[in-house]
C-alpha cells in the first residue's frame, strides 16, 4: 500500500555554531532575564515566570549543543517514537508512516560591517552557510546510518540572502546563477511522486564534500527578510534584478520557497525596516509583477493570534490566499499554535476572515501548513513531542466526518513541497 507522510513543513536544524550566537541570545533577551533573575526581590509569580524562561532557554540551548545528527535521533527517539501506535502517528482516524521534516536553513552571513551593541570584542563574526549546509547533511546521512526505524525524511530548504551574492561568479565567489544551477538545474514542474523520489534517492547520501552535492539535495529555499533580504528592493535596480531572478527560476520549476512573515524573529535590521521587510505587502508586490504562480510559504500567518484586533498581516495573507489569480500561495502555523486554546482562536480568526462564506474557508484551509518552528518554539513549549501532541490531539478543526487536519499537515504540504 502507498505510504502516508505526515509534514513538519517548517522546522529548524542547526547547532549552536551556526546563528551569530551574540546576536541570537539576544533574541531570547537572555542577558535581561538573568539580570531580573539577579534581583533580590521578586514577586513570587513573576519568579515563577522567569524561572520557567530560564529553564527553556536552558532546554533550547542544550539540543542545539548535539551534532545534527544526535539531534535529528532525539526527535524521533524522544519526541516522535512515544507517539506512535502500531507504529503509526495517527491524526484522529488517519494513519501516517513516515515523518517528513524541511528544515530551513538561514543564512546568518550577513556582509557588511556590523558590530553588537555596548560590549568590548563586538565585531559580529562572518557566518559561511557553507559550514551549515556541511553539517546539515553530515547530521542527516548520520541519522539515516544510526536510526533503527528510519521513521523521518529530511529534505532541506537552501537558505538565500540574495544581497550576500552576485549574479555572476567571480573571483572565486560563486554568484546567484551558479548556486541556483548547482542546485536546482533539473527540477522541472514534474508529478508530486516523481519528485519526492528523487529527492528521497538523495537523502544521506553525502561524502562531506559540498561540492558533490547537487540537484535534489534541498527541496526548496528559505528567505529571511529581517537578516537583511528584502522580497521586492524597488528602488534599487541590481538587487531587484537579483530578486527578479530568483523568482523567475523558481516559478519556472515550481521549486517552493519559504518566507518568514510574521511575530518576533532573530533580527539584524531596525524595528521599522523590520516591519517593513517582513509585510506580506512586499510579496503583494513580487506576485503582481510577473510571478502569480510562485509558490509560497508566508510563514507564521502573520505571527499573532489576537482575537481582539486581527493582526494586519493575517489579514493580507488571507487576502492573498482568497485572489484568483493565486493558486499558490501557502502559510504555515509555525509558532502560532502551542495548545488547543491556541487552535480553537485560530479557527476563530479563519471563520471571521471568510466573512461568512464557506468557499472562502475551505480555501484557506487548502492552503494551511503545519510547521513547529522547532527548536525556536522551544522558548514557548518543553519538548517537540509537546508541540506535536496538541496538533495531534486537538479538534478544533474536526466538522463532522471532515478532519481539515489531514490537510494541513499532509495534503496541503505535499502539494506546497513536491
Ligand atoms: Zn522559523
Amino acid at each position: 500500500m502507498k505510504k502516508k507522510y505526515f509534514y513538519d513543513i517548517h522546522c529548524h536544524v542547526f547547532n549552536l555554531s551556526h546563528p551569530n550566537f551574540m546576536a541570537f541570545i539576544q533574541r531570547f533577551n537572555l542577558p535581561g532575564l538573568l539580570f531580573l533573575n539577579s534581583l533580590p526581590v521578586i514577586g513570587f509569580f513573576f519568579s515563577l515566570f522567569l524561572n520557567e524562561k530560564l529553564a527553556n532557554i536552558t532546554n533550547l540551548l542544550s539540543i542545539m549543543d548535539n551534532d545534527l545528527g544526535d539531534y535529528l535521533l532525539a526527535m524521533e527517539e524522544k519526541d516522535l517514537l512515544p507517539l506512535l501506535k502500531n507504529g503509526k502517528l495517527y491524526v484522529g482516524a488517519e494513519p501516517y508512516d513516515r515523518f517528513v521534516l524541511t528544515p530551513l536553513m538561514m543564512d546568518f552571513g550577513a556582509k557588511g560591517n556590523n558590530t553588537y551593541p555596548n560590549i568590548w570584542y563586538n565585531k559580529m563574526p562572518h557566518k559561511a552557510i557553507k559550514n551549515q549546509a556541511i553539517d546539515l547533511f553530515n547530521g542527516i546521512r548520520d541519522y539515516q546510518k544510526k536510526s533503527s526505524h528510519h521513521l523521518l525524511e529530511i529534505y532541506p530548504f537552501l537558505g538565500v540572502n540574495t544581497r550576500n551574492y552576485n549574479m555572476e561568479s567571480k573571483d572565486g565567489h560563486v554568484g546567484l546563477v551558479d548556486l541556483l544551477n548547482k542546485y536546482f538545474s533539473d527540477y522541472s514542474s514534474e508529478n508530486i511522486g516523481l519528485r519526492h523520489k528523487k529527492l528521497h534517492s538523495r537523502m544521506g547520501d553525502f561524502d562531506g564534500n559540498i561540492d558533490h552535492l547537487s540537484n535534489y539535495a534541498f527541496a526548496g529555499i528559505k528567505v529571511y527578510p529581517p537578516l537583511g533580504f528584502d522580497p521586492w528592493p524597488g528602488d534599487n535596480p541590481e538587487e531587484l534584478e537579483k530578486v527578479r531572478y530568483l523568482y523567475g527560476f523558481c516559478q519556472d520549476r515550481m521549486i517552493p520557497m519559504t518566507t518568514h512573515c510574521g511575530g518576533v524573529g532573530f533580527s539584524s535590521v531596525n524595528s521599522g525596516m523590520y516591519k517593513k521587510l517582513v509585510s506580506p505587502l512586499k510579496w503583494k508586490k513580487v506576485l503582481e509583477n510577473g510571478f502569480p504562480e510562485l509558490k509560497l510559504n508566508l510563514a507564521h500567518f502573520g505571527g499573532s493570534l489576537n482575537t481582539l484586533f486581527i493582526d494586519e498581516k493575517m489579514a493580507q495573507i488571507v487576502d492573498l490566499i482568497l485572489n484568483p489569480s493565486y493558486e499558490n500561495v501557502y502559510t504555515d502555523f509555525s509558532y502560532l499554535c502551542f495548545n488547543e486554546k491556541d487552535y480553537e482562536k485560530l479557527k476563530n480568526l479563519i471563520q471571521r476572515l471568510s466573512k461568512g462564506s464557506k468557499s472562502n474557508k475551505e480555501r484557506i484551509f487548502s492552503r494551511l501548513l503545519f510547521g513547529s518552528d522547532f527548536m525556536i518554539n522551544l522558548l514557548n513549549a518543553h519538548s517537540y513531542q509537546e508541540y506535536a501532541s496538541s496538533f495531534l490531539n486537538s479538534s478544533a478543526f474536526s466538522e463532522g466526518p471532515i478532519d481539515y487536519r489531514s490537510s494541513f499537515c499532509s495534503k496541503n504540504s505535499e502539494r506546497f513541497l513536491f
